[in-house]
């Protein structure tokens, strides 16, 4: 069972960044944040992971100088975290596959991975009551969203009498 609460989506995301720069002495991703703050109804832990493992793909199937981008932003009743890369993309005819479980693409060849990443992630989207979704132009890059359920910009109680 998912532990739900009020979290800083754009909080999460400057975290991960923490840790991964910390642990790679790189700073290759670049954060960019919407007003107002976006904030979602999630299990942090689980958020955690789900934007861990798309980093990870980010990081690993794009050359290593180029950035990978972050955003998050509101988006009436839902918020959203992209994570974009400008690496190789993926063939039009491998995107239905990507989802499924233990599938590697073609240009995962030389990279270690089991092919469960996105499977998981967009598993621990759903029970979330987000989702996961992916766009990628070969030669242009890849673009993963999740989506979450907004929570209100308010803390519960501030409400004026
Ligand atoms: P792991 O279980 O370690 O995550 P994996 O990265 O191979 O292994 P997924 O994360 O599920 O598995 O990704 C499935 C496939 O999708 C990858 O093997 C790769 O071919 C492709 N892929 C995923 N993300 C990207 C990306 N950002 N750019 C290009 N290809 C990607
Ligand atoms: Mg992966």
């Amino acid at each position: 069972e998912p532990s739900m609460g009020r979290h800083s989506l754009s909080g999460i995301v400057d975290h991960l960044c923490r840790l991964q720069s910390e642990a790679t002495g790189t700073q290759r991703l670049k954060t960019q944040h919407g007003t107002p703050e976006p904030w979602a109804w999630c299990d942090r832990a689980l958020t955690e992971q789900v934007l861990a493992n798309l980093v990870n793909n980010a990081l690993k199937y794009s050359p290593g100088d180029r950035p990978v981008r972050i955003t998050t932003a509101r988006e009436g009743d839902r918020v959203i975290c992209q994570v974009t890369d400008f690496g190789p993309g993926i063939p039009a005819d491998e995107q239905p596959q990507l989802f499924e479980r233990f599938y590697r693409g073609s240009n995962a060849t030389g990279t270690d991975g089991t092919g469960l990443g996105l499977n998981i992630a967009r598993h621990l989207a759903r029970i979330q009551h987000g989702d996961l979704t992916l766009l990628s132009t070969p030669d242009e890059g890849t673009r993963v969203t999740l989506w979450l359920p907004a929570a209100d910009t308010r803390e519960a109680g501030d409400e004026q009498p």
